[in-house]
């Protein structure tokens, strides 16, 4: 009887899965063009970055688009290197070395990856974001350990006004429910009110930021069972332009004795 039951709740399932199909065919997540089956990506080359680890809602088209950041770069702060000078340093980092001590970005900020991400911050729409963290995820997990601890790049408060939300906050809640970390918003915070960083030179930028970043009075309470060389903290944010606002995240963050490591959704090859 409940082997029965079971099959004819699967098949009506199947059923409302099918017509729901016709009213409503699937599209992909970034180009919006309707999905046939021998479109939809589900191949995985065993790498890191692993389409099939998602829903699935992406085109073929759009998964050739994405471009992954190269893992061939200076460990320390994240740019690309010939695979012979790969992990570094890199020969800025030899001599202005960023205050983190490593720094990692999945995507180059192009093509999809940008479409997706300006999509959220401007719309609010995130699927595809989450599609793109959620393909990375199998390296993530390599790289992020239970133990670590997340902190979102603060925003200006009247930023968070105006989009209603923290983008760099909501990635680091999406990352912890994936690999059961601990991320926290409140520990690093912004002082005062910063003009717009597009807006500035490179060297503008490092000047308006010197002074950006505090840490809040009671982290020490609050974090102090964690604190060790062993454990990482990471500075997330959604995009690595000039790197400029992550050094100076990271260099309030050495406070907290962590090991300070920087991870970035997608990364310019701007050079500020
Ligand atoms: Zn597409
Ligand atoms: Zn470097």
């Amino acid at each position: 009887m409940l082997v029965g039951m079971i099959k004819l709740s699967t098949k009506a399932h199947q059923w409302v899965n099918g017509l729901g199909a016709l009213l409503f065919p699937p599209v992909c997540l970034f180009c919006k063009q309707p999905l046939s089956a021998d479109a939809l990506f589900s191949d995985s080359d065993g790498s890191a970055f692993d389409p099939a680890n998602t829903a699935g809602l992406c085109c073929s088209a759009c998964v050739q688009a994405i471009h992954i950041w190269s893992h061939q770069c200076c460990v320390r702060c994240g740019t690309g290197l010939p695979a012979a000078m790969s992990p570094g340093p890199c020969g800025h980092c030899l001599t202005h070395p960023p205050a983190q001590a490593e720094t990692y970005s999945l995507y180059d900020y192009h093509g999809p990856v940008r479409d997706a991400l300006l999509e959220w911050k401007l719309q609010g729409r995130e699927a595809a974001v989450r599609w793109l963290l959620q393909a990375a995820m199998p390296r993530l997990s390599e790289m992020i350990k239970s133990d670590d601890l997340l902190l979102p790049v603060p925003m200006p408060i009247s930023r968070m006004r105006q989009h209603g939300q923290h983008h760099a906050a909501n990635m680091c809640h999406w990352l912890a429910d994936e690999i059961a970390c601990d991320w926290d918003w409140r520990v690093l915070r912004r002082i005062g009110e910063q003009p717009r960083q597009s807006a500035l030179s490179g060297s503008a930028r490092r000047k308006n930021l010197r002074k950006a970043f505090a840490l809040a009075a009671d982290y020490g309470q609050r974090w102090r069972q964690k604190s060790s060389s062993s454990i990482s903290v990471w500075i997330v944010d959604d995009i690595l332009t000039t790197g400029s606002t992550l050094h100076f995240a990271a260099k309030t963050s050495l406070r907290l004795g962590m090991t300070v490591k920087v991870l970035s959704l997608a990364r310019t090859s701007y050079k500020g």
